[in-house]
């Protein structure tokens, strides 16, 4: 037992570090404290499985510490989100995100409707979300419909009616709405139907499980016919081989996302993809 709770002691000691870290990245005592900084937005195309375009992207946060090197936000992420930093990265992601997709707009008439899809976590689902996206779309200049904001499962389910109620002032902005990881919940698609949902995102769970004949296939065929039925698109995450991808194009998912087409990119090389209109 000695060993485990040094390993605990250790484990809560690294948490502090990084909350220390985030705190002094983003509360910076020395004002002279200059961008580029060290967090990134990362962006991962989302093709139309239809006809291979890129429809939009995944806003995907990067921390690349000057002495730890990379450290991924699946770490430091819950850490934000207990410490309560998550508010103050989650607005500077959603202005990072919304003034790319404004330049990629103004560069590029080709890709007039593409969207930008920002992760958004369940502490950030307050009553004072709308007046923030209010203002960060005002600054940004960018009209509420190319914004989409990915919630998942578990988030929606801690607060179900004041979710409803967050949701619905979205909705008024034409915010686009999607379900993050469905289907590792506990939330039917049926209870989920009142929620105004748009798209909703098959988990890549479902997705690498997926074998042609197998008991997953079906669950993931079942999936997508009654989300379509119920009139929300979907987006299958976590496509990595060509037979995943085509499985899901023949079953007629609307949107596919994975290494298979790209992993999350830095501005520059997203930039390039739209430049070369590529087409998956
Ligand atoms: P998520 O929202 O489910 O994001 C998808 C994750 O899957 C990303 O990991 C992405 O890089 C990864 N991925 C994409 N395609 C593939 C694939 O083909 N195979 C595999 N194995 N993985 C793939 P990432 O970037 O490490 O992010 C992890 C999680 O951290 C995200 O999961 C999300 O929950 C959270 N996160 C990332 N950025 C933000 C952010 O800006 N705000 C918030 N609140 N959460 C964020
Ligand atoms: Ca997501
Ligand atoms: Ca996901
Ligand atoms: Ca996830």
């Amino acid at each position: 037992t000695v060993v485990f709770d040094w390993a605990m002691r250790q484990e809560a000691m690294e948490r502090m570090q990084i909350e220390t870290d985030l705190r002094l990245l983003l509360y910076p005592e020395n004002k002279t404290y200059s961008p580029p900084g060290e967090f990134y937005v990362y962006y991962q195309p989302i093709v139309a499985l239809g006809t291979g375009k890129i429809a939009g992207f995944e806003s995907l946060i990067r921390w690349f510490h000057p002495e730890k090197g990379f450290i991924s936000p699946a770490v430091f992420i819950p850490v934000a989100e207990e410490s309560g930093l998550i508010a103050a990265i989650g607005e500077w992601v959603l202005l990072e995100s919304c003034r790319q997709l404004k330049q990629w707009q103004a560069q590029f008439s080709d890709f007039s409707r593409l969207k930008i899809s920002v992760n958004l976590s369940s502490r950030q689902l307050t009553s004072s979300l709308c007046d923030r996206i209010d203002r960060i779309l005002a600054e940004a200049d960018l009209p509420g419909k190319y914004l989409k904001l990915e919630i998942t499962e578990t988030a929606i389910m801690e607060d179900p009616e004041s979710a409803i109620a967050i949701f619905q002032e979205l909705k008024k902005r034409k915010i686009q709405l999607s379900i993050d990881d469905f289907g590792t919940g506990y939330c039917s698609l049926a209870y989920l139907h009142r929620f105004p949902i748009d798209t909703l995102k098959v988990d890549r769970s479902f997705v690498q499980k997926m074998s042609q004949w197998g008991e997953n296939a079906e669950i993931v065929h079942t999936i997508i016919a009654l989300a379509h039925s119920l009139g929300m698109e979907t987006i299958a995450e976590g496509i990595e081989t060509m037979p995943q991808m085509q499985q899901l194009r023949g079953l007629n998912c609307t949107f596919g996302q994975g290494y298979f087409f790209a992993r999350p990119l830095d501005a520059q090389n997203a930039t390039r993809l739209l430049k070369e209109k590529k087409r998956f």
